[in-house]
């Protein structure tokens, strides 16, 4: 049952269309020199840096995040892929080809000064198959006069050339506008509810102490009255106020009015906790640490991990616990909560009233993982030395490269790998220790997809 939690990892495909399209992603191919990495830069307005080439050395960074006129998109620079085996039209056609196979839309860049060079047409055959859309940049049109040069480009079979300099930033918003028009459009990105207190889950087995928890968190309970339906309705959830911050304490009422004591209750409790989680952004298992972690407790735990919401574990009865059990309690946790490592820990005694203060910081540092985004730029160079210092498994004969990645979402956060082949659960694992490592996300759970490219 518990081994479940393995399978979180495991929601790789190549059809994750729906969390990639949280934000949709350009790539930008052509041969070197015809000004990749300048326009790259103008469209990024210089917000984050890009390396310089030099010659031989791959690019540590591939990919951005980018913002025109409102929407964001994940900005590929394919540069960094470059392999030189092929020679150089091998390689630009290769990274075309992936480009095509990873990307919502590829912006193909051509030195209009120059003109279609058989490197651009060997390019230009490949894209010609793509069936995501392709856009065409004539670069380094500086000035009006050049203009007419860039009529030639309609040669390469991919509809209209649009000039634009780089350099100057002469066009590059018509440029942009052309983009965004080409791109799927993004799903706005989920806000929080408009200020309000934050939604907090208390579930656990029957008489792991619960309601004796949130009596004592609130002495005497404030209910919440469904403002939406503004009539006096049963109040469902309670407001609680802990650390001088205000927590919506969801479902309560059943907790308050004990109902769940009643025999054959066990699946509606069951379906209770089902529904407090969904309804919640953070919750708090508790846990009898005075008794053996039980099937029943595992099972709420992955409830929680699987409905994606922050985590807080917290082991009750505290005063009950002595050294022999204190070890014991180790060992369960060493074996049974292996799964869920990130989660936030305190231990509590509702009846005693220990460290129950501690429950407001851990929900907050829960649900500040829950809600952090870390940025493609910071995501892909932490990744590209991961990746190096420690590539995926070859598989079936094939080494499976990660191309880049980035954070589609968040609450929960969720990444999604761009890479040549299929990538194991173990790997996937070791991504996301490295990346819990590096970037914290104590408390929630991290979803990492991989697409991969036919
Ligand atoms: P990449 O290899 O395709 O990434 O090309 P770079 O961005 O490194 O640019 C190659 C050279 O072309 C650099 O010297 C740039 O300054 C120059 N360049 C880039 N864009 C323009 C442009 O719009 N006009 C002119 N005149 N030069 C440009
Ligand atoms: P619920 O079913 O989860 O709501 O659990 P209750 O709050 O009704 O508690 C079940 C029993 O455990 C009651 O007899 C409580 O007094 C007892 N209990 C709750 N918390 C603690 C605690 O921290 N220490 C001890 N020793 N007993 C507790």
């Amino acid at each position: 049952e518990f081994a479940r939690l393995d399978e979180l990892g495991a929601q790789s495909g190549a059809d994750d269309g729906e969390v990639v399209g949280a934000q949709p992603v350009l790539a930008v191919v052509g041969r070197p020199n015809v000004g990749k990495s300048t326009l790259v830069n103008r469209i990024l307005g210089r917000r984050e840096a890009v390396v310089q080439d030099v010659p031989g050395v791959t690019r540590d960074r591939v990919a951005y995040d980018a913002l025109w006129a409102g929407r964001r998109f994940t900005l590929v620079d394919t540069g960094g892929w470059e392999q030189d085996a092929d020679g150089l039209q091998g390689s630009v056609a290769a990274q075309a080809d992936l480009a095509m196979s990873t990307a919502d839309a590829v912006l193909l860049v051509v030195d209009a000064t120059v003109g279609a060079s058989a490197t651009d047409e060997a390019v230009a055959k490949v894209l010609r198959r793509s069936k995501c859309p392709v856009i065409l940049a004539a670069n380094k049109v500086d000035d009006q006069r050049l203009i007419a040069e860039t009529a030639s480009l309609w040669s390469l079979g991919l509809g209209e050339p649009h000039p634009v300099s780089a350099l100057h930033g002469r066009s590059s918003g018509d440029l942009l506008d052309t983009i965004l028009a080409a791109l799927p459009e993004a799903p706005r990105e989920k806000r929080a509810p408009a200020a309000g207190p934050r939604r907090v889950a208390l579930v656990g087995k029957p008489n792991v102490g619960k309601s004796s928890l949130l009596n004592k968190l609130t002495g005497e309970p404030r209910s919440v009255v469904d403002e939406a339906a503004g009539t006096t309705v049963d109040p469902v959830d309670s407001l609680v106020e802990l650390d001088g911050q205000d927590w919506r304490f969801v479902d309560t009422a059943g907790l308050r009015k004990r109902v769940q004591t009643a025999s054959g209750m066990e699946y509606y409790a069951s379906l209770r906790t089902k529904t407090a989680i969904d309804a919640a952004e953070v919750v708090i298992v508790l846990l009898d640490a005075s008794q053996p972690l039980s099937e029943q407790d595992l099972r709420v735990i992955t409830m929680v991990s699987e409905a994606g919401r922050a985590l807080v574990l917290a082991f009750n009865k505290w005063d009950l616990v002595d050294d022999d059990r204190r070890n014991q309690l180790e060992r369960e946790i060493d074996r049974g909560l292996v799964r869920v490592p990130w989660a936030e820990r305190v231990n509590v005694s509702a009846l005693t009233g220990r460290a129950v203060r501690k429950l407001a910081p851990s929900l907050r540092t829960a649900l500040e993982s829950w809600d952090q985004r870390v940025s493609t730029g910071q995501l892909n160079s932490w990744l590209s030395e991961l990746v190096a210092a420690k590539p995926p498994p070859v598989r079936g004969g094939k080494q499976p490269k990660v191309l880049f990645a980035t954070q589609a979402g968040i609450r929960p956060p969720t990444l999604v790998l761009f890479t040549t082949g299929f990538l194991e659960a173990g790997y996937r694992r070791f991504v996301e220790r490295k990346f819990r490592e590096r970037f914290g996300f104590h408390g929630s759970p991290v979803r990492i997809n991989v697409r991969v490219r036919e």
